[in-house]
């Protein structure tokens, strides 16, 4: 089966392991500031958060930004879960603003309009979630006017997006936001097995995700209530988590990181044949935005079921059967059964239900052969036919 993604793993990473392994400190030794270095100076901001996944990333970059009870968190449909599922871990609300047909990210013109709406009712969001969905980054600039106009504050999902680029600016430098998260999780761009960062310019956010990262406990005098006992003392402040990276991942994060233009590149070369050959097909291909660099996490087409005979459910079941382990990316938040008892519906956000009738991602991963991606190919053209 070619998977629709697959990580790298070289000696050096293996090297990089296994010297940690070696060493002093298995968590919470160096490797840990100094792979928040290396990602904070790759993207051009000015602190990183390590933690355990961009799940916890995104929780601590909520609880930092002071979403609580009888706030709202907003994001978009087409995502996975744990881009709205933070909002809920802090007692917030959750409300979805449906994609851009073109870019199938979330659509400034319906965060505009829903915003208007939201303030005449008296409930505008505290945090709006852009997600930037296979790596394409979002219309940061419009989303960033409206934060200003109505006051909220913008987290990044950038788990797809690490190595793109927006406005001249890394994915990650938070030109237009307050908080950016990534993912390391295998399937992404660059890996530490489990794992995530939240980037910020904001020290006083990056010291608080610190402090909610691990207990919510603090070794710094001027957070205490009062003067130290002695040099054991440390105080708990807030209701943190353990949520640490190891140093174990984060020496695999900094040894990955070398190569992460050269990942974003050969994806790049892949998605370039993909468009080239596929053009002719009854398919809707990924948009990239001029003015901006995709990070590619994700290649997904989308069926022109008007233009062709079998179904989606077909042609998806048949490229598996071929032994291409196609992907759907995603079910709208709003239709899983957790978000449907707190009474979304289907029909709620018709542009995102419309793309999950037709999505299917195909494979793209650096190490995928030109021979690999003719099978894909092959296997794509025989699915929709009849
Ligand atoms: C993978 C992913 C996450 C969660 O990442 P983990 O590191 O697995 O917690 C969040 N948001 C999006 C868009 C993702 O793709």
């Amino acid at each position: 089966m070619i998977p629709y993604g697959r990580h790298e793993i070289t000696q050096t990473d293996v090297d990089a392991v296994i010297d940690v392994l070696q060493n002093q400190f298995l968590t919470q030794g160096a490797q840990v500031p100094a792979f928040e270095k290396t990602v904070a100076d790759y993207c051009g901001v000015a602190h990183g958060v390590a933690v355990n996944s961009a799940t916890s990333a995104l929780h601590i970059a909520c609880l930092a930004l002071g979403l609580g009870k009888g706030d709202w968190l907003w994001t978009s449909p087409l995502t996975f879960v744990a881009s709205a599922n933070c909002g809920l871990y802090c007692g917030a609300e959750v409300d979805f603003v449906d994609i851009d047909i073109h870019s199938w990210n979330i659509c400034p013109e319906k965060l505009e309009q829903k915003l208007i709406k939201a303030k005449a009712q008296g409930r505008l969001p505290k945090v709006v979630v852009p997600v930037h969905l296979r790596g394409e980054p979002c219309d940061m600039a419009a989303i960033a006017a409206l934060a200003k106009r109505f006051g909220f504050k913008v987290i990044e999902d950038a788990s797809h997006a690490i190595g793109g680029s927006y406005g001249g600016q890394k994915i990650g430098a938070c030109q237009h936001s307050d908080i950016t998260v990534f993912s390391f999780h295998p399937v992404k761009i660059v890996t530490t097995a489990e794992g995530g960062m939240a980037m910020t310019n904001d020290e006083n956010l990056a010291k608080r995700m610190g402090i909610f990262r691990s207990h919510g406990i603090t070794r710094d005098p001027n957070l205490m209530t009062h003067e130290g006992d002695g040099p054991w003392y440390y105080q708990q402040i807030e209701l943190g988590y353990n949520y640490r990276l190891t140093d174990l991942q984060a020496a695999l994060g900094i040894s990955q990181m070398q190569r992460l233009d050269e990942i974003v590149a050969q994806r790049h070369v892949l998605a370039d044949r993909y468009d080239e050959i596929l053009a002719d097909m009854p398919l809707t291909l990924p948009q990239r935005g001029k003015g901006a660099y995709c990070g590619l996490h994700l290649y997904p087409v989308r069926l022109q079921l008007d233009k062709i005979i079998p179904s989606h459910l077909k042609v998806f079941t048949r490229l598996r059967a071929s032994g291409i382990g196609v992907n759907l990316h995603y079910i709208p938040v709003h239709t899983q059964p957790y978000y449907q008892a707190m009474g979304f519906k289907t029909g709620d956000f018709p542009a995102a239900e419309s793309y999950y009738a037709e999505a299917i991602t195909l494979p793209l991963f650096p190490t995928l052969t030109a021979d690999e991606q003719s099978k894909v190919i092959a296997a794509l053209k025989a699915a929709i036919s009849v």
